[in-house]
């Protein structure tokens, strides 16, 4: 009878943790738990929501020392409050977000994620929190002068970012090289493996920053705008995260976080 007393309240707060967090919470655990074992110390966790993310794209996400931090880190932090849940980031490739999100590895992909008629194939997108934009960064003597030049031009992108997806459409293929950070891009630009490389601004404002003789063109080859990522159907979380933005919009809280980040020109 305790055995069954005990394994009830596993799952009973397996489910509670579910409903508060609606994460990905393993129930997995209640199936396993050895029953004549205390299970208070589970009990009592604070739900965790797992955000996929790739921590190499300052200011939105990245790392100082060990920890994450970052425009999106922080807007997800104050979701996660919002829910009831702590906070776990799942550091990976940008091009592996998607698949996490729909393997349910991971509760939702937030990594200056653009909306793309593609990606919402494949996943649902809350509301937008921020604009983004796609700039091109050369060095600071390129004779590339605007989008136009661009052409038979060698561009650098990172792999399965808009700037990859509009690059290879625009200037082919063979012109366009892949790397898996763009961090990796801007070396390659630096070291004349390639002429250019198409990344979102933010970012691009910081490489150009960290990096003497590069520059930012002034001309803008797209906007964007960038959304959290969730499973397909999971409307419940969706909805969830949709209200919690619509809250710290209302209440100013994402203008502070993003004000704090990116710093008026
Ligand atoms: N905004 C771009 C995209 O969604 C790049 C995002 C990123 O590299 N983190 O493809």
């Amino acid at each position: 009878m305790k055995k069954i007393i005990a394994l009830a309240l596993v799952v009973i707060f397996s489910l509670f943790a579910l409903v508060a967090c609606n994460g990905t919470e393993d129930v997995s655990d209640a199936e396993n738990a050895d029953t004549t074992v205390d299970t208070s110390a589970d009990v009592v966790e604070t739900p965790t929501l797992k955000m996929a993310t790739n921590a190499a794209f300052p200011p939105y996400e990245y790392k100082e020392g060990e920890a994450f931090v970052g425009i999106d880190v922080e807007i997800a932090t104050a979701i996660a409050a919002e829910l009831g849940c702590t906070l776990e980031i799942v550091d990976m490739e940008f091009d592996s977000i998607i698949t996490s999100v729909k393997q349910n590895e991971t509760d939702f992909g937030m990594a200056g994620m653009t909306v793309t008629d593609e990606r919402k194939e494949e996943v649902d997108f809350t509301l937008s929190y921020a604009t983004g934009v796609q700039s091109v960064i050369v060095g600071a003597n390129s004779e590339i002068a605007s989008i136009d030049d661009l052409a038979g031009k060698k561009i650098g992108v990172q792999l399965g970012t808009t700037g990859d997806i509009y690059a290879s459409g625009d200037y082919g293929e063979e012109n366009v090289t892949k790397y898996g950070k763009g961090a990796d891009a801007v070396i390659a630009l630096k070291g004349g493996d390639v002429d250019a490389v198409i990344i979102d601004n933010e970012p691009a404002k910081a490489f150009v920053a960290e990096n003497e003789g590069l520059k930012i063109l002034d001309t803008e080859y797209a906007v964007e705008d960038y959304a959290i990522a969730v499973n397909k159907g999971n409307t419940e979380l969706l909805n969830k995260i949709n209200t919690a933005l619509e809250k710290l919009t209302a209440d100013g809280t994402i203008d502070g976080i993003i004000a704090k980040y990116i710093k008026a020109e």
